[in-house]
Formats: C-alpha cells, structure tokens, sequence
C-alpha cells in the first residue's frame, strides 16, 4: 500500500507532536505534506526539516519571515495566514487530514476538509462544539467522515460497535476531576494559573488544561458526544474516574456496559483514528492490567463545578448556544493565563454569555460565526470590567 497522504494543522501544539510520533513509529505508513502552526517557527522549521512536508503554514503572517530564514534552502512551500490553513485542509492531494488546532479557529479547516470528502481525524473539538449543527449535510453531502481523536469519544466510537445506535440506553463519559476535585469551594478563588496548569493525568496544552480544571472540558466533550453521535443530551452521563484508565463506556438497553481502557496517552486514539478501519500493531497507551490497584468512579459536582452544568443546558438549547459557551469559555481562558481575571470567573463569562444570549436555533455557518464574535467581544467586556 502506498503511504497516505496526510496534512497535520496544529503540528507544533501537543497533540500535533503525538501525531507525528505516530507518524515516526510507522515508518512507510504516512507521507506528511502540510504542517501547519501558529507563530512557533522554532518548531515547525524543525519538524519541516524532520518531516519534508511539500507546503508549511503559519497562520501568524508576521513571522513568515522568520519561517523563511529559519529553514534555509529547505524545499518547502511556505504560506501564510489563516485562509491558507483552511485552503490546505481541502488540499486535492491528500488522503487524511489531522485537526489539531485548538479553539474555534479550527472550524473553518474542518469544514473545508470534509465539504471535499476526506477522512478527518479531531482533535479541536471546539470545531464541533461551535459548528455542531453545520456538519451532518455537509457529510452527507460530501461522504467525509470524522475520525474522533478526543481520547473519550474515541472509546464512545469503539464502544459503539457493540450494539446498535437504538440499543444504546447512555453513553457515559469519563473525567479525571482536573487537580481541584479535593479543594474546597470557597479556594477557588485563590487558584493560579501555575495550579491550574498542572494535570495529575495528562500532559496537555495550556487551553485544554484549564478547561479540565474548571470541568469546562468535559462540558465540550457533551456537546462534541451529542454531535458526533447524534445522541440526546439526555443519553449522555459524566462520571468522575481520577485514574483516568476507563476512557468512557457505552451502556446498552439490556444493562451491559462496555468500556475502553489504556494508559492515559493520546498516541492511541490518534493511532486508532489514523488507521481506523484497520488496528495496528503499537504499544502506544498499553496497560499492564495486574498492576492496577483499582478503578474508582463517582458522581460529579455540578455545584462546584458549573461550567459543566452550564454545558448540560447549552447541549439542551442547541442551535448558537454551544458556540456562545465554547468562545466566552477561549476568551475567559487566555485571561485567566494572563492574570487578568480569577479562576471562579472562567465560569462566570460563561455564564453570563449563555444567559444573555440571543439563541438561532438553526443556524447556517453566517450565524455561528456571529455568535462566535458576539460572544468575545462580551467576555471581553467583561474581562476589562473585572476587579482582578
Ligand atoms: P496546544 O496549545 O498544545 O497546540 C495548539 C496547536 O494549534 C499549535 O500547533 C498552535 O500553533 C496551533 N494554533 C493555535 N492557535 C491557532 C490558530 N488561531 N490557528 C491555527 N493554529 C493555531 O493544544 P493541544 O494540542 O493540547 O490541543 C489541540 C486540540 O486538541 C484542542 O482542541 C484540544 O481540546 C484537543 N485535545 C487535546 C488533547 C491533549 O491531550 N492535548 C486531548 C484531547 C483533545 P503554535 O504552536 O504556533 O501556537
Ligand atoms: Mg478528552
């Protein structure tokens, strides 16, 4: 079999990295022809020169140049800006595009790729949270298909194999609780960006680490569960398993509950999706299962956690509604990483942007954008209102 051709958006950011060490531990499997990144040149000069993609892509236009100089005579294709990226996702050549940008600005690539048919493998579930409503025609339109990479849902799509989709009574998706499961309440207040960074499970980027430390996360993976499978949100559960071993789990009508387990690492639902339909040989996530102590599972505090809540109630309205929580939830993120607002205000934006929201309940992509936009620039306000 020839190598696939495959495009990696995000190839610089965690989950990008863990693609192409998949990549590098099938030698032949893949031939790697876009990379794309932000600003970091750093990089993605040194994965062009590892990798030999025919085109690069930085989304930041203004450090093109420094692109450019970091990679010499390299024969690479460079291109700059945030229409390339999403021009690329559709790209003719290519076989298998891999989405992991993160937030909202991963959209408009996910689109592209599947308007012209290909296999997409998620990472960004912001795509989906935000854009939820826009995919079903254009996949039924086009024959594309979304490979999940979000480590739950990619246990939800192997669950789901066990039964049919009416057989399915709920499909329950695990969280590991983030650092603060055991603080108290009234501490959230003091909590620092250093804190919230720092996973006791998974070592992710920054954004997806404080969405798992508000529960904000797992609020995102009900929406994306919701779309992706196209499941009532009242089929879908949260349950808390700090040992983050169990990656979800499908309950079916006759009670039977089935279950995927690895060690927590990303490589193995990336490797699942890239070579979904077929498993491949891979010691990525392998758990030596006599060395477990045990497995621990409890209910989530929707009090103590209410970004989660609010989540539940945005998947119930649907339309705009998961677009307003996921881009007040960006923007209330990076001003928490820069100091500019408390970590118990993260939940307020949100809050106070799904309340105030004025709800399209089917919208074309026009009317998710805009709701994209309005939703920032209130978190914005509100941002600069704080006393922090
Ligand atoms: P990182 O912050 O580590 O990486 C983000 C990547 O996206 C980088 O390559 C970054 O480039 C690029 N990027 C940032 N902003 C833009 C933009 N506006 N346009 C285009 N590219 C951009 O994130 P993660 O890898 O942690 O997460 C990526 C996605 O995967 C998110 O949606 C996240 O929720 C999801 N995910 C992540 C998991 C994980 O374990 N990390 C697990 C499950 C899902 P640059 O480096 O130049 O800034
Ligand atoms: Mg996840």
């Amino acid at each position: 079999m020839n190598a696939r051709k495959i495009s990696i958006l995000g190839s610089t950011g965690s989950i990008g990295r863990s693609t192409l060490d998949v990549v590098t531990a099938h030698p032949g499997k893949f031939d790697v022809v876009v990379l794309a990144a932000y600003s970091n040149t750093e990089l993605l000069a040194d994965q062009c020169r590892r990798f030999r993609p025919r085109y690069a892509c930085l989304v930041d236009s203004s450090k093109i140049n420094e692109l450019r100089s970091r990679l010499g005579d390299l024969k690479v294709e460079l291109l700059a800006g945030k229409e390339e990226l999403v021009k690329l996702a559709g790209l003719d050549e290519i076989d298998l595009v891999v989405n992991a940008v993160v937030g909202a600005a991963g959209l408009l690539a996910s689109l592209e790729a599947l308007k012209k048919g290909k296999p997409l493998a998620l990472a960004n579930k912001e795509s989906l949270v935000a854009g939820g409503p826009l995919f079903p025609e254009i996949i039924k339109k086009s024959g594309g298909k979304i490979l999940p990479i979000d480590s739950e849902h990619s246990a939800l799509w192997q669950s789901l194999t066990a039964g049919k989709k009416d057989e399915v009574r709920r499909l329950i998706i695990t969280a590991s609780g983030g650092p603060f499961r055991h603080l108290a309440a009234d501490k959230f207040d003091a909590i620092t960006p250093a804190r919230a960074l720092d996973h006791p499970t998974w070592k992710m980027g920054p954004k997806i680490s404080i969405d798992s430390a508000t529960l904000a996360n797992k609020g995102l993976e009900v929406i994306e569960a919701v779309a992706l499978f196209d499941m009532p949100v009242e089929k879908v559960s949260v349950v808390i398993h700090p040992e983050s071993i169990v990656h979800s789990m499908v309950e079916y009508i006759d009670s039977s509950i089935i279950a995927q387990l690895s060690s927590p690492d990303m490589r193995l639902p990336i490797t699942y999706a890239m070579f979904w339909p077929d498993r491949m040989p891979s010691e990525f996530g392998r758990l030596e299962i006599e060395q477990l102590s045990g497995l621990t599972f409890e209910p989530p505090d929707l009090q103590k956690f209410g970004a989660l809540r609010l989540a539940f109630e945005v998947a119930k309205k649907g339309g705009t509604a998961p677009a307003v929580f996921n881009a007040a939830n960006e923007v209330a993120v990076e001003s928490f990483l820069s100091n500019s607002i408390k970590f118990t205000e993260i939940t307020d934006i949100i809050d106070r942007a799904v309340e105030t929201i004025d709800l399209v309940s089917r919208p074309e992509l026009e009317d998710i954008l805009e709701a994209d936009r309005w939703a920032r620039e209130l978190a914005h306000q509100i941002v600069e209102s704080s006393t922090c």
